[in-house]
């Protein structure tokens, strides 16, 4: 078409394959265990009532509220659009479009890859080892050259293992002083225990990025953290947008961070921890269940015989859980969010009655 603009896009972009998010794969469902979301939602209802005025860059009351749950200081914390606007960030702010690289380790959480293809920064793509899915540390050391950050999911989306600290401290070690590790901990409030939040003190070069979109059951307001060295965070401060974080975001982000709200989220998270152990032991008993990989997060990935059958009887009985076959090693597989207790007995009930045709 004479006036297609269509030339004036970015090469790059031209042949981008966008995030293939929950939203945008659709669906018609009535449970949705496809986006890692909290079935179980927080009731919050805002306290401000006027908007003609811009917000704080980087709101006081909700950077405090995060210091004080992770036990940082507020320079050490850079509250974003959700955690991927975190991911986005740290590659415009440290990585050279066609100069620099990143590493990622999957299969993992695909926006790692997907930003640094919009900023033209390459890719260094390191499987993890295939179903203990931990990183190829070896692998990892040879391919550091050009690599400003390495993006490392803990718990791993879609695999749900937590990656050995001790390995995790190897590769802060070895890359201190030239590259970043980035560990993006969107599900660490599930086995909080292994969070690196405690190695921030130790290690200039460590990167942790958190969000409330899962255990706080707040996916819609879109509200992340970037928890660094202030260094790091100083640079961020540069890059991001003048007000990214709405008004009645910040509002409600502090609600969600008060002691009482905290104590309702752990108590959420040890539901849907049960709900999780309860879904493992009822998929045991299913004969077209293969594998069930251990899983320390709201989601298990699931092996299956049939698993293009089970996954379209689901879609059309309206429940709708994640396909993973396309990824590197889970051929067969699917990712299915924890629910609440009435929507794993659906999915069940669902997966018996196909096991019997
Ligand atoms: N990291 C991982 C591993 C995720 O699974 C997600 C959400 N799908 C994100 C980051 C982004 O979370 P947010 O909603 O905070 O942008």
């Amino acid at each position: 078409m004479k006036d297609s603009i269509i030339h004036l896009v970015r090469s790059n972009i031209k042949n981008l394959q966008p995030y293939q998010s929950a939203r945008r794969i659709g669906g018609n469902g009535n449970i949705w265990l496809n986006a890692n979301e909290c079935p179980i939602p927080s009731l919050f209802t805002a306290n401000i009532t006027s908007f003609n005025r811009y917000p704080e860059c980087q709101p006081k009351s909700l950077i405090l509220s995060y210091a004080n749950y992770v036990g940082l200081l507020n320079d050490q914390i850079l509250v974003t659009r959700g955690a991927d606007e975190g991911i986005e960030l740290l590659i415009k702010a440290f990585c050279n479009p066609r100069e620099d690289a990143i590493i990622y380790c999957p299969p993992t959480y695909d926006m790692y890859a997907i930003n640094a293809k919009i900023a033209n920064v390459e890719i260094k793509e390191i499987p993890t080892f295939k179903n203990t899915w931990q990183i190829d540390l070896e692998n990892i050391q040879h391919n550091l050259n050009k690599v400003k950050l390495i993006y490392i999911c803990n718990p791993n989306n879609p695999t749900g293992n937590i990656i050995s600290k001790k390995d995790i401290i190897h590769l802060l070690k070895i890359t201190l002083g030239f590259a970043l590790v980035v560990i993006d901990e969107a599900y660490i409030e599930f086995s909080s225990k292994d969070s690196m939040v405690y190695f921030l003190k130790h290690y200039p070069n460590l990167i942790i990025l958190r969000t409330l979109s899962k255990a706080f059951a707040l996916a819609g307001i879109r509200c992340g953290f970037t928890l660094a060295h202030k260094e790091i965070i100083n640079v961020l401060n540069k890059v991001i947008s003048p007000y990214p974080i709405s008004t009645i975001v910040t509002d409600i982000a502090v609600q969600s961070l008060s002691t009482d709200a905290i104590k309702i989220m752990r108590n959420r998270v040890l539901t849907l921890n049960l709900n999780r152990n309860w879904l493992i032991n009822e998929l045991k008993k299913i004969s077209l269940v293969k594998k069930i990989y251990n899983s320390r997060a709201n989601y298990i990935l699931v092996k299956f015989h049939m698993f293009e059958k089970i996954f379209q009887h689901l879609w059309e009985k309206g429940i709708i859980v994640r396909n993973q076959h396309h990824k590197i090693y889970l051929k067969e597989c699917l990712r299915i969010s924890i629910g609440s207790y009435s929507e794993c007995s659906r999915l069940i009930e669902e997966i018996k009655i196909l096991s019997k045709i």
